[in-house]
């Protein structure tokens, strides 16, 4: 699994020019059908797509490219599952934030429950990354909790990347999605970035 963007017509340029690497080996992906299809929920209406899968020419492993507007596992977009948690950042509680977004409470819960386990590696790996994609980062302070703290790492991560690109703004959840490669709210994330 790979994420990518969400341009479908670049994913096949950078495809077809060889410029996808293979996670497992770094070997040259190349284009190998479809995955099945899914459905998410967007804010506002669902979100239907085909995500492209791949094969690498080196170990000829196969990778499904998913774009950077969903997380691994989860039937909402990062849209949406992020607007749950920069919420949760100014203290509204999960009932609120449910009936706020009109997913039901459990399904709220849920995704609070895993980015609160997190809270601390979240803040570090988009703190490394406002390092590393700006010479002079400009790094937030505190905000209040391990919870804003978090939130407050992730949103400068996406205006450093922002303004390392010279664009006007990079969405902030498909920051957290790409850099996750999609698995912000999996088991096992952010430990297993720090290897290599
Ligand atoms: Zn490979």
């Amino acid at each position: 699994m790979l994420t990518v963007e969400t341009d479908v017509v670049a994913v096949e340029e950078r495809l077809r020019s060889g410029q996808l690497v293979c996670p497992g080996c770094a070997g040259v992906l190349a284009g190998w059908g479809r995955a099945r299809a899914r459905t998410v929920r967007g804010p506002d209406s669902p979100v239907r797509m085909v995500p492209r899968r791949s094969r690498c020419t080196g170990c000829r492993a196969t990778h499904v490219l998913l774009p950077v507007v969903v997380l691994v596992r989860r039937a909402d977009t990062a849209a949406v599952i992020g607007a749950a948690l920069a919420a949760k950042a100014t203290g509204v509680g999960h009932r609120r934030i449910a009936a706020l977004l009109a997913r039901p409470p459990e399904t709220v819960r849920g995704w609070l429950r895993r980015f609160a386990a997190r809270v601390d590696g979240v803040r570090a790996v988009f703190t490394r990354w406002c390092r590393a994609l700006a010479s002079d980062p400009v790094l937030p302070g505190p905000a209040g909790s391990a919870w804003a703290d978090a939130i407050a790492a992730l949103t400068a991560a996406a205006a450093a990347l922002a303004t390392r690109f010279s664009v006007v703004e990079v969405p902030v959840w498909q920051v957290a999605a790409a850099v996750s490669a999609g698995r912000l709210l999996l088991p096992g994330w952010p430990a297993l970035t720090g290897r290599g």
